[in-house]
């Protein structure tokens, strides 16, 4: 790699570094997939060779489980379907996402001689597996993968030991990289990148220089999935590299405990180490220097945080008008005690906002998604894709509401940060350049006349409203790796 190395950092193990200096947006690092798979609970939902999401697809006639969007993703795809299409027919079932990523790699690896990748030497054995980290319940999980995974594997093609399906199944499980579907919105799949998992082992520390970007490359023949390590701001030759493996809005304890659940490292970061932003993320507020007792606090946060699982229980059933009206509830209470950068307001104030969009509340749901960008902006650093995506949603929702000026700003603020997160060729960084075009052109309409504007936006929306999802779903994609 000419632009970064693998060095040793005293008492920390490895790290990663940079052999020269970068700006934001350079791309320091970029590998298509090896293998992919779409998830169990998509399978039916999303193209297996391209991971678009499509109404209507067409189901492989052999093994009647992969689904595509025409003949040409068909095609593409044979290749690499044609040995698991033969497996599941015998197998009689579809096997999960684990067992039939496991069995695409292996396929691939006895194809090409057991190399990976062309120019990088990176070979599975490589990988690390964290078996021995894994907690009892995951344990078991594996054995029965494994198991699976023996029955599955036909008797024709080459045999593997027990060790080396146990193996990689592990490194599915720890190294695993969600795949998005074309927007970018949604994790639909799992890959895996073997070099990015490489030098991504050796950093071992949370937070901010680097993002990853995830693009569809169309080559000559089909559209490849590629993944990009990005510069999220200036770095210096020398400078020591750092990513974000988990969303950066939990407060450092919860950050690093969940780092070490499943990642299984301590992160040593100077934001975990120093505590920094902690004390906004659990701020309250302050009425003439006053601030609440502290035992009314106490039970607002417990409360806070059992009425955020009632949420997300409400939502994974579908159910919207129950988590509009718990949110409502829920920040009613909120709203007088805690600062507009605490956590558990902004995740009730990122629900509110995303459900009542979905159900058509467009000036209530903006109200929410303008509070919500505000307390990011204050807690996440300036290029960080969660922000960039979040205000995205925020800008799309005003424009929804009709509030043109908010719309544009914020969109144009969220083409700045996808610009680098994102870097210019993502479908959504082109999304985003088409939407600020338009609401620039609404925007001088409305400085012109009003009036005009207005009813041209009501005929706009009874034709075909300008609606960017169907359903509200979790945002974006915060963790670096898939996680169970
Ligand atoms: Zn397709
Ligand atoms: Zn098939
Ligand atoms: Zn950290």
């Amino acid at each position: 790699m000419e632009n970064m190395e693998v060095f040793d950092v005293p008492g920390k193990g490895r790290g990663l570094r940079a052999t020269k200096e970068m700006w934001a947006g350079d791309v320091l690092f970029a590998e298509p997939s090896f293998a992919a798979v779409v998830f169990d609970s998509l399978a039916e939902q999303v193209c297996h060779n391209c991971f678009r999401r499509q109404p209507k697809l067409h189901r492989c006639g052999q093994c009647k489980f992969a689904q595509y969007c025409n003949r040409t993703c068909q095609r593409a795809a044979w290749e690499e379907h044609k040995q698991e299409c033969a497996a599941i027919k015998a197998y009689g079932k579809v096997p999960n996402e684990n067992i039939r990523l496991a069995a695409r790699i292996l396929w691939c690896l006895d194809k090409d001689g057991g190399v990976m990748s062309d120019n990088q030497l990176t070979s599975l054995d490589a990988l690390e597996n964290h078996i021995s980290d894994m907690l009892e319940d995951d344990l078991k999980d594996l054995k029965i993968d494994i198991h699976n995974f023996l029955d599955y594997w036909p008797h024709n093609s080459r045999q593997h030991k027990v060790e080396e399906i146990s193996h990689l199944l592990g490194v599915i499980n720890c190294n695993g990289f969600s795949m998005s579907d074309q927007r970018g919105l949604n994790a639909v799949g799992v890959g895996l990148f073997p070099n990015l998992c490489l030098y991504v082992a050796a950093i071992k520390v949370l937070v901010f220089v680097l993002s990853f970007s995830q693009t569809a490359v169309n080559t000559l023949f089909h559209t490849q999935r590629r993944i990009e390590l990005r510069a999220l701001g200036k770095i210096s030759a020398g400078e020591e590299l750092t990513v974000a493996y988990v969303d950066f809005l939990n407060v450092s304890a919860d950050r690093r405990r969940l780092l070490k659940e499943q990642y299984f490292f301590d992160c040593t970061c100077k934001h975990c180490t120093e505590h920094i932003k902690d004390d906004l993320m659990m701020a309250v507020k302050e009425v003439d220097g006053k601030k609440p007792p502290e035992d009314e606090v106490k039970e607002l946060t417990e409360y806070s945080l059992k009425m955020l699982e009632k949420i997300e229980k409400a939502r994974t059933e579908a159910n919207y008008h129950e988590v509009v009206k718990t949110c409502r509830e829920c920040l009613e209470k909120q709203e007088p005690v805690l600062a507009d950068t605490h956590i558990y307001m902004l995740r009730v104030l990122s629900t509110a906002s995303e459900v009542t969009a979905y159900l058509q509340f467009t000036e209530e749901s903006a109200g929410y998604a303008r509070k919500m960008v505000d307390g990011y902006m204050k807690l996440y650093y300036p290029n960080n894709a969660a922000l960039g995506m979040a205000t995205m949603r925020a800008g799309v929702t005003h424009w929804q509401a009709g509030l043109i000026e908010v719309a544009h700003s914020m969109i144009c603020k969220a083409y700045a940060i996808l610009m680098v997160t994102h870097g210019p060729t993502h479908p959504i960084t082109k999304d985003l350049e088409a939407m600020r075009t338009q609401t620039e052109m609404e925007l001088r309409l409305f400085h012109q006349n009003e009036y005009v504007y207005h009813s041209m936006r009501e005929a706009a929306l009874k034709n075909q409203p300008m609606s960017m999802r169907a359903e509200p779903v979790e945002e974006g994609i915060k963790n670096l790796f898939r996680r169970k």
